[in-house]
């Protein structure tokens, strides 16, 4: 019987009618094929061997014209779709760094498919709109943000859907406070400021958003940003006539998870009027605990602050938790009240539109999954977990830091370590390749100081110390 067309069936729908029984007991087998996929996972293989072309090489070359049973459709998951997924979730997996989720998160997003809330206005969802305010909140309380950034302070919290959006708002905010000093500013004035080190995706976004120019600041032997070459580059840039308009401060950079000096390049930003960005895309989660504090403090000069429960707590991608200090600056950049979308509540000033505060109209419930997986865990054990692993990559730095063929190649960052093999690039690659060949872990590499660097990120949300201990028995035996 096909679940989701049998015309004439019901009275809810006209011409393609949805059968609600046929849809509970489809959704029910669906949570167990999930389930059972989870289950599997400590046994799986971390990497799927497909081939290019070999998915869409079993796929029909045109849409069905007649309807098809969820039977049917479910066996070409476990057929086509299971064999040619990446096992992120697995303990193996150390790659990039985690997309980690878990059921509570699964669930969160299933009900936000559910209720297909489209959260652009407050009058849109209510409940989506208060909840993530409210979650936010949480949120902000539980990585100990400055004030400002609470909804009951000047700026507030939104769910972006990456931190590389969340970064595009802040550097198209930024674009135009230089632009309200100095009206009719050219954009091929403007500069923003990054290191080597930034994440790709905030030149993508200067690009994006039209600066006129983006200054790579050096970095020290660390491979943090240089405060004293930002305050150089500011100070040249400005005597040539440009505008420094935005700084990204990165804590936990991506090729080696070091942490730029904050409160220096804040104070920096804060005397030159110069916008700036602070993304902890992965390493902000262990700002809920509260020993690595420390490492975020300086959050007081950020304009606007990032960073992903996606990556390392537990709460499936897309969910980027975004603050800024000001809503008054984003709101001004963003919003546009086409007659359309007018309604009391805006009109009155009474809520907040979130539809000003990202670059699409249009937007999820994704608080669910957030909110679900703050109750569901609780905050101490989703410390506990984070600890974990940051005591699971220290000691897999003592281990390798011990073996004289290899080379620790910056200091361990959290629950992320870099090493190479002492012989070079070559044999570098040899290792992580006959790794990865043994489809029990999964490895990426980078480049520091331009030598090639494996990289082991720490972050499945299942059980991991038993994979890390069989990690470091194969590098032993591989390397
Ligand atoms: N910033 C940093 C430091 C990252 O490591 C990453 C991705 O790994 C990003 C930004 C981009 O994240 P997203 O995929 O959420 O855009």
């Amino acid at each position: 019987m096909p679940f989701h067309c049998s015309h004439f069936r019901t009275r809810r729908l006209w011409y393609i009618a949805v059968n609600i029984d046929e849809f509970r007991d489809a959704g029910y087998r669906t949570v167990d094929l999930i389930a059972s996929y989870l289950e599997g996972l400590d046994d799986a293989p971390v990497q799927t061997r497909a081939m290019p072309g070999s998915v869409r090489a079993q796929l029909p070359t045109k849409a069905p014209e007649q309807p098809e049973s969820w039977d049917e459709i479910l066996s070409d998951v476990e057929r086509i779709v299971m064999p040619a997924i990446a096992n992120w979730q697995s303990p193996g997996w150390f790659a990039y760094f985690p997309a980690s989720s878990a059921p509570p998160a699964v669930l969160g997003e299933f009900l936000s498919a559910g209720f297909a809330q489209q959260g652009m206005l407050w009058a849109t969802s209510p409940a989506c709109t208060e909840i993530e305010i409210h979650v936010m909140d949480w949120l902000a309380d539980l990585c100990a943000l400055p004030a400002k950034f609470r909804s009951d302070g000047t700026g507030g919290g939104v769910i972006q859907d990456s931190a590389s959006s969340g970064s595009l708002v802040a550097l198209v905010a930024a674009r135009e406070r230089v632009r309200r000093v100095t009206p009719g500013l050219p954009l091929e004035k403007t500069v923003a400021y990054v290191s080597s080190q930034t994440h790709s995706s905030l030149v993508k976004g200067a690009r994006v958003a039209g600066y006129g120019m983006i200054r790579e600041v050096a970095v020290d032997e660390n491979f943090a940003m240089d405060a004293d070459a930002l305050a150089q580059a500011i100070r040249m840039d400005s005597d040539a006539g440009l505008v420094p308009a935005f700084v990204c401060v990165t804590l936990g950079t991506t090729s080696s998870g070091a942490f730029d000096p904050l409160s220096a390049v804040g104070a920096i930003a804060k005397s030159e009027g110069i916008w700036c960005h602070v993304d902890a895309a992965w390493a902000g989660a262990v700002g809920i605990c509260h020993e690595y504090r420390e490492l975020f403090e300086g959050l007081e000069y950020a304009d606007s602050y990032l960073w992903n429960p996606h990556k390392w707590l537990m709460t499936n991608f897309d969910c980027t938790a975004f603050w800024i200090g000001d809503r008054q600056e984003l709101i001004d950049t963003l919003s546009i009240v086409p007659e359309y979308l007018r309604n009391a509540q805006t009109d009155n000033a009474a809520v907040i539109d979130y539809r000003d505060w990202q670059i699409p109209l249009g937007r999820r419930f994704r608080a669910l999954k957030l909110w679900f997986t703050l109750r569901s865990f609780g905050a101490e054990p989703l410390r506990q977990h984070l600890r974990e692993h940051i005591s699971l990559a220290a000691e897999l730095e003592k281990r390798i830091r011990g073996d004289n063929r290899l080379l620790l190649s910056a200091p361990h960052s959290l629950a992320l370590v870099c090493f190479a093999h002492r012989d070079g690039d070559i044999a570098t690659q040899r290792l992580v390749d006959n790794l990865n060949a043994t489809n029990r872990v999964f490895l990426g590499t980078t480049r520091l100081d331009g030598t090639l660097v494996i990289r082991v990120a720490i972050g499945s949300p299942w059980p991991v110390a038993e994979r890390v201990d069989e990690l470091w028995n194969l590098i032993s035996e591989l390397a």
